[in-house]
């Protein structure tokens, strides 16, 4: 019988690894062996410490990957993967592969800064500390992969082919749609990836790219995320409060500081910021986007404007490139990046990491928390034990470059731009289902959120859900 095996973002929201094995009989005989996500651990050290596990078959004998989108917590592992024997082709849509060219990249650089600080500080048990992968072992497994377009049907094996459609999470990101033809039988396995908002303009307002995931789907096995199986979204247009809080630090004379992730949130701010200002909802201060990542992923944008949601493809047709936006300044280099520090004046400050966790942002937020005029508002998750979660928490003090800064400046927090949807979208998404798949897996969310969305879904729509363990094997009936 064909299993799935769970070998990761069960129990947790990251590490995402879904193993398929097309045939298993007690003969040990493998058939086509395939992983849906190849995801990094991060986090808690329990988790972290599994990037340094072997895969329970040896990756040498999985044959391909099918990567839904360009997050670490769903490529960030495939380096390793590919360092660990792997050959087989990877398979994701253009834009996908464009974002991972650059994620894959940085992450191996950071891989390898985390080593050499270990290494100067003598603070791992591994004498030399090494890096999970390198920036060169990241950029060296991008010839692993292969554009996919949207829709169209892949034959893997004679058992196994697959398609993606859309998950509209980020830019690129797919669900994807496994057909298996074994034993005279078929079944569609639906994995989703992460799930995008289903409405948009009020509630989901600022999406760079199409909002709504793929309507109208059917399946025998579905395995669905749930990061925000317990909570919900607000349901007011964020614009406003956000005018308002910019208005009135400029007003005092303040900067706005905002972490945020390089990678389509950085966009979406960007794009929302150049519509308050045209419409003149908050003054024409300078803007500064000081990521080199973001640059890069703002020209993969660029380069795909067929996600664009009408909103974000009207922006660019009256505005051209945000690159050359009258105002606007992206920083690459370390000098440029330096030199936002010389700006007296009221602005508005871009930067990753969005959890605070390191990056340009320490150098902005040690400068300007001390200054009770200025404001720091978050528009991302904030996971537990970050700076992120401390200066979101409002303390009196936080720990950057070693020092204690102290936290006076205003700290404002905006909930509604997440890219995930939430139990109500959620629902409103399962609902357009043909039919009832047969099984439901919940993974990617923690304990409490995957338990509260089974209870939910068992009570509105009467569905069998499961919440998936952490090497748990289930068979594909
Ligand atoms: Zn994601």
């Amino acid at each position: 019988m064909p299993y799935i095996q769970f070998l990761g973002a069960a129990g947790t929201v990251t590490g995402s690894k879904h193993l398929i094995n097309t045939t298993y009989d007690s003969s040990g005989a493998q058939g086509y062996q395939v992983l849906i996500d190849c995801g990094l651990f991060q986090g808690q050290k329990e988790w972290r410490e599994r990037n340094w596990q072997d895969t329970p078959v040896p990756a040498r004998e999985i044959d391909a990957v099918i990567l839904t989108h360009a997050h670490l917590d769903h490529c960030g592992w495939i380096p390793r993967l590919v360092k660990e024997g792997f050959q087989g082709q990877i398979y994701a849509t253009q834009a996908t592969i464009d974002l991972c060219s650059v994620v894959l990249p940085d992450s191996g650089h950071l891989q390898e800064e985390d080593a050499a600080f270990h290494n100067k500080k003598g603070s791992s048990k591994h004498s030399p500390a090494l890096p999970l992968y390198t920036q060169e072992e990241a950029e060296d497994c991008l010839k692993y992969f292969k554009a996919v377009e949207i829709e169209k049907p892949i034959e893997l094996s004679p058992e196994l082919s697959f398609r993606f459609v859309r998950a509209a999470h980020i830019l690129g990101s797919c669900m994807a749609e496994v057909t298996l033809r074994t034993d005279g039988q078929m079944r569609r396995l639906l994995f989703t990836g992460d799930i995008g908002r289903v409405r948009d303009n009020q509630v989901a307002p600022g999406k760079v790219v199409h909002s709504g995931p793929q309507e109208g789907e059917s399946a025998d096995v579905l395995v669905m995320e749930s990061t925000y199986g317990n909570r919900q979204h607000p349901d007011t247009d964020p614009r406003p409060e956000l005018a308002r809080l910019i208005r009135e630090t400029v007003q005092r004379g303040g900067n706005v500081v905002v972490p945020a992730f390089a990678v389509e949130r950085t966009q979406k701010f960007v794009f929302m910021l150049k519509e308050l200002m045209e419409s003149g909802q908050i003054p024409r201060v300078p803007v500064f986007c000081d990521s080199p990542m973001a640059i890069k992923a703002v020209q993969i944008y660029l380069k795909h404007a067929e996600e664009y949601t009408p909103q974000a493809a009207d922006l660019i047709k009256k505005y051209g490139s945000p690159l050359g936006w009258a105002g606007f300044t992206f920083a690459s280099t370390a000098e440029e990046s330096k030199k936002i520090n010389d700006n007296k004046f009221p602005s508005i400050i871009i930067s990753s990491s969005g959890m605070v966790t390191g990056g340009r942002i320490l150098h902005h937020l040690a400068q300007r928390l001390p200054d009770p005029r200025n404001l720091v508002i978050f528009i991302g998750f904030q996971a537990p034990g970050t700076r992120g979660a401390i200066i979101k928490g409002r303390a009196p003090e936080v720990k950057i470059f070693g020092e204690f800064v102290p936290i006076r400046a205003q700290v404002a927090a905006l909930e509604q731009f997440s890219d995930h949807a939430d139990p109500p979208e959620l629902l409103e998404w399962l609902r357009t289902f043909k039919g009832t798949p047969g099984v439901t897996y919940l993974v990617h969310g923690e304990p409490a959120a995957s338990s509260q969305l089974r209870d939910l879904m068992k009570k509105e729509l009467s569905w069998n859900v499961q919440v998936a363990e952490y090497m748990e094997r289930v068979g594909v009936k």
